[in-house]
Order: structure tokens, then sequence, then C-alpha cells
């Protein structure tokens, strides 16, 4: 019997695709399925992916605001021989997403957590970047206040390896004349867009040149920035 047919309560968390459906996994499509409850942050979202998968599972939403005391009922459902599903709207499960505070509980109560890798944005905008990759942090969202972005992009600014950060359509661009002003206009970094979507761009060169090729496109779409060292090129 593979794990992911664990008879026995336990946690699957289950990577999603980040835009193309293609990129469920067997084993992500197999473990839903042998789920007896899918905890997700938007039940919209997931319906749709059950949908596809042609699956009819109860869902809980499982979202920032009620993380806490979600994360109780469902180690508890856990504890009583449930199989539980974690998903996110998109990619993996805990990263900038919510899922910590569930996978914390689990194992306080020493119950069988299973991860089901599979897509993330992060990892698959540092890949195809061209920028290195054998020391990289990630960092999530910048700050939302103006004075503490300037602040972060700073002290990034001598870090030995590559920084990967996540960014909206609303300050994607505001952020890449940051990151120009901070560390230089010639420092290399890479826009992802649209990962594994129709309109996917990954832009890699110095930032001014990113700006330039990114104003020339409609502005849409979900980012991923990653930014090189130091002194880093591609001659
Ligand atoms: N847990 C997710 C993961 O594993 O990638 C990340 C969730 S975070 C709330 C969402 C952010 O990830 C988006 O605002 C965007 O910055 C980035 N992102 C998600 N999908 C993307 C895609 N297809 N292409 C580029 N960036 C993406």
């Amino acid at each position: 019997m593979s794990p992911d047919q664990e008879l026995s309560g336990c946690l699957f968390i289950v990577a999603t695709p980040i835009g193309n459906l293609g990129d469920l996994s067997q084993r992500a499509a197999l473990s839903i399925e042998n789920s007896d409850i899918i905890a997700c942050e938007d039940t919209r979202v997931t319906a749709k992916l059950l949908q596809h998968l042609n699956l009819r599972i109860p869902m809980v939403s499982y979202r920032e605001e009620n993380e806490r005391k979600k994360s109780q009922e469902i180690a508890l459902d856990i504890e009583s021989g449930k199989k539980v599903a974690l998903l996110s709207d998109a990619g993996y499960p805990c990263i900038n997403d919510p899922g910590f505070r569930l996978v914390r509980e689990c194992h306080a109560r020493k119950l069988k957590i299973i991860p089901i890798p599979g897509p993330n944005a992060a990892l698959t905008a540092l890949a195809a970047s061209g920028l290195p990759t054998h020391q990289f942090a990630f960092i999530g969202f910048l700050p939302k206040k103006r004075g503490q972005v300037q602040k972060t992009i700073e002290s990034w600014k001598d870090f030995d390896g590559s920084v990967v950060l996540y960014e909206s359509k609303y300050k994607i661009e505001k952020t890449l004349n940051a990151i120009s002003e901070i560390l230089g206009s010639d420092r290399f970094i890479c826009l992802a867009r649209e990962l594994t979507k129709s309109y996917e761009s990954i832009l890699s060169g110095p930032v001014n040149q990113v700006i330039e090729e990114q104003s020339q496109s409609s502005g849409k779409g979900e980012f991923t920035i990653v930014i090189g060292p130091s002194g880093y090129s591609f001659e």
C-alpha cells in the first residue's frame, strides 16, 4: 500500500498547479481522492479542481483569519481517524499560504503527515531564472510600507546568493523601480510572470532592461522576482 492510500488518520499536504492543470501530479490526485475532508483557502477555487477530478469531497475553509481555531478542529478530525488533504488556491500549502499552524499542531499531537510535493512559484522562477541557485533566500512578499520596502531590499544588498520574492500586479512597477534605485540599474534580476500559463514570460537581465521589456507587456498577471547577487551577470 502506498502512503497515499493510508487507512488511518493523516494530513496530506498537497501541492496544486500554479496555473497549468497538467501539473497536478498523480500522487496529488490520488491523495485528494483518498481524503475524507479537504482543508482549503477558497472553497470556490478548490471546488473547480474537484470538478476537474470528478470528485465530491467535503471542504472546510482554512484561511489566514481562522487558521488558529481551524488547526485545532482539523487536528481533532485527524486524531479521530479522518484523512485530511490540505490545499492552497495554487502551489504548495504553507509557502506564503496557510498551513504552518496545522502542520505544527499535527506534529505536537504526533499525527501522521504526508507531504505531496509539486508546483511552487518561487522554485519554478528560480530554476528558470539563470541566476545562481547554489544558495538562495525566499522572502515572500515585501512589507506594505514604503520605508520598510526600501529597508528590506537594502538588507539583501550583499547576500551571496539569489533572493526570491512574490509581488502583486499592483506594485510590480514600484518594486522594480525600488530594486533599481537601491541595488543599481545593472543588478541582474529575473521577472517571472504567469508561470505555466498561456502568457508566461521570463525576463532575465539587468533590472533597467527588464523594466523596459516589462513596460511593453500588459502588466497583468502574477509575478515572482528573483534578484541575483551583486556583480553577477551572464558573461
Ligand atoms: N503557495 C504558493 C506557491 O507555492 O507558489 C504561493 C502563494 S502566494 C499567496 C501567491 C503569489 O505567488 C502570487 O501573488 C505571485 O507573486 C506568486 N505566483 C503564484 N502563481 C504564480 C505564477 N503562475 N507565476 C508567477 N508567480 C506566481
